[in-house]
């Protein structure tokens, strides 16, 4: 496995005065020892991308369309997120198969058109708390794998975050064994399916991350880094989970 990622998801929120976040975060991690991707908003993304251009921090999109062009009001591709300096997208976030109605097919196209861009995948996977509740978690996450994930994919190209839907945004976080149940099944699963590879694709936890619960989190089988909302903008709280890394 190399490094591991530190991964921020801004969602809708964020304008030009919290650019002075990424500056603050990039000052303060001159070489880290641990990638660091943001991903703003679109509105935000140029500017981010200019801003980290020389330093460690990469950026990445929220989302893109399956398609390289065309008559899609409102949407943006893969090809324009590399151009305005992306070089990761998240896709499949628990938020988008929600509020517009993703489903794995979707998340697959989307993340073959990123691919195709050049851009690296952050495939988002994870159950709700009545399917926790029903003890379908495995089930439920197998299916998400195997059918948002395009053939093809290798260990520089793909992240998955495993997601549990009730820990995103409410302070509420899996117990570690159930975090190392799901992502030594994520790589198994990879590994049956992509060969070697899967060993160096990084399997990241996202749900409610913060500098204090960080570090177990970290030191949980088959964790290769965290995806964090909330806590990843204010660059004092994202590098409190960045150190614990
Ligand atoms: P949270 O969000 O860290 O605010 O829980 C995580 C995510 O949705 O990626």
């Amino acid at each position: 496995m190399g490094r591991k990622l530190a991964a921020g998801n801004w969602k809708m929120n964020g304008t030009s005065a919290d650019l002075a976040e990424v500056k603050a975060l990039s000052a303060a991690h001159p070489a880290p020892s641990v990638d660091i991707l943001l991903c703003p908003p679109a509105t935000l993304l140029a500017r981010m991308s200019d801003l980290a251009a020389g330093g460690a921090l990469v950026t990445g999109g929220q989302d893109c369309h399956a398609e390289a062009a065309g008559a899609h009001t409102g949407d943006i591709s893969a090809g324009m997120l590399r151009d305005a300096g992306a070089t990761h997208v998240i896709l499949g976030h628990s938020e988008r198969r929600t509020d517009h109605g993703e489903t794995d097919t979707d998340v697959c196209a989307k993340t073959a058109a990123a691919l195709a861009a050049g851009l690296i995948a952050v495939v988002c996977v994870g159950e709700t708390e009545a399917q926790r509740d029903a003890g379908e978690t495995l089930d439920v996450i197998g299916t998400q794998l195997a059918g948002s994930i395009p053939d093809g994919c290798t260990g520089a190209t793909l992240v998955v975050a495993y997601e549990p839907v009730w820990a995103i945004g409410t302070g509420k976080v899996p117990t570690l064994e159930q975090i190392a149940e799901v992502h030594d099944f994520m790589r198994a699963r990879l590994a049956a399916r992509f060969g070697d590879t899967a060993a160096d694709m990084r399997l990241l936890y996202g749900g409610s991350v913060k500098p204090g619960n960080a570090p177990e989190i970290f030191a949980t089988s088959n964790v290769d880094g965290a995806l964090v909302g909330g806590a990843s903008l204010k660059a004092a709280d994202f590098s409190g989970i960045i150190a614990a890394l």
